[in-house]
């Protein structure tokens, strides 16, 4: 079978320029309108104050979590919190040391600068960060063998905030390098329906609460998603109705899209039916799986298991990933050596 799993309209990375477009108006620029994740938001308001009144940069701060959850928006919102700019790259970017180099040297005083996917980073340019990081000085090699020389260029200061989907996977060096270390957790339906209020309010979409909440719960707690399961319930809630989101609009979209009540598309079931169907539920590895379904190992361990696992449909074992009961119940398909279970 051929999914399209670029545009998995579940899919929590970016789509389209026209929903990049719409994802920056619909970004919190301060930490009040920044929804959820109360933790991490009261411990990071103590460590900005604290850099502010002191006159000084925050310290580094690394951001982790599954992608879609506001790493990007909680970046800037430091850097705007702290009155200074906002330069944003990623670790697949910075192919050279020298690529790192010339972001550092262009940094002004304070500066927060953004390395998404910050575990992507090669070794020789990550040795280039460790003295920015922590003098901020720049180890420039002139030169190469034996008359090759280094001189050391002084930089501003600056914060650096790295985001990751797999904190497991950062070297042990550069993980210690930073002061602040924040994990974000999955969205409650409820705060989910605060961020697509929030969001229909800002792009003008007319909806009512129980629209909102149908939305947020299918949503597999990632805000990302939530935004755009809204503008695509607005263009079916203004072409088979009046326009106006509520239960009964979202819910049509949301199973013609094949979301189904608890979130989960045609790949999440993909997976789990195919543990099932070739692996007897498991414990089958995570290569297998993918190799199976055609998908990346990467891919189905940062976006589709942590929501699987959540729920409750998918759990871990040191011999590999097994269907829950639960799970086999979701599906309505009996686990060996039970009734069919009727859901
Ligand atoms: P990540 O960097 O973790 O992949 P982003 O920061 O790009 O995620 O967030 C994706 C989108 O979700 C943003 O455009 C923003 O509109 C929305 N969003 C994320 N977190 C929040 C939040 N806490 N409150 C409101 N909207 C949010």
């Amino acid at each position: 079978m051929d999914f399209d799993f670029e545009n998995r309209i579940v899919a929590p990375e970016f789509s389209s320029a026209e929903d990049n477009d719409i994802e920056l108006s619909l970004r919190p620029k301060t930490i009040g309108e920044y929804i959820g994740q109360d933790k991490a938001k009261e411990n990071l308001s103590v460590y900005i104050e604290a850099a502010r009144q002191r006159g000084e940069p925050l310290d580094h701060v690394l951001l982790y979590g599954p992608p879609g959850l506001g790493k990007t928006t909680l970046a800037g919102i430091i850097a705007n919190e702290m009155g200074v700019n906002f330069r944003v790259t990623s670790g697949p970017a910075i192919e050279k040391p020298g690529d790192l180099a010339a972001l550092l040297t262009n940094l002004n005083d304070g500066d927060v600068l953004f390395i998404d996917e910050i575990h992507r980073l090669s070794r020789a340019v990550e040795e280039v960060l460790y003295p920015a990081m922590e003098d901020n000085v720049l180890d420039i090699i002139i030169g190469k063998g034996p008359s090759a020389r280094s001189i050391r260029l002084d930089l501003h200061r600056f914060t650096l905030v790295g985001a990751t989907t797999r904190a497991g996977q950062l070297s042990a060096p550069l993980r210690d390098r930073f002061g602040v270390i924040l994990r974000l957790e999955l969205y409650t339906p409820a705060q989910l329906a605060e961020i697509v209020n929030r969001s229909a309010g800002i792009l003008g979409i007319d909806i009512e609460q129980d629209g909102a909440m149908e939305i947020a719960s299918r949503s597999r707690g990632t805000p990302r998603i939530a935004n755009r399961l809204l503008k695509r319930s607005r263009d079916f809630a203004q072409v088979m109705a009046d326009g106006a989101i509520n239960k009964k609009t979202s819910s049509l979209a949301l199973d013609r899209m094949e979301i189904d009540e608890l979130g989960l598309d045609s790949i999440d079931r993909l997976i789990l039916k195919t543990m099932i169907r070739n692996y007897n539920g498991g414990p089958v590895g995570l290569e297998t799986i993918a190799a199976a379904i055609g998908e990346e190992a990467v891919t189905i361990e940062d976006v589709y298991e942590p929501y699987l696992m959540q729920i409750g449909f998918l759990s871990r074992t040191p011999r590999g990933r097994t269907v829950t009961p639960a799970g086999y119940a979701h599906l309505g398909i009996a686990m060996p050596g039970q009734q069919r279970l009727d859901v």
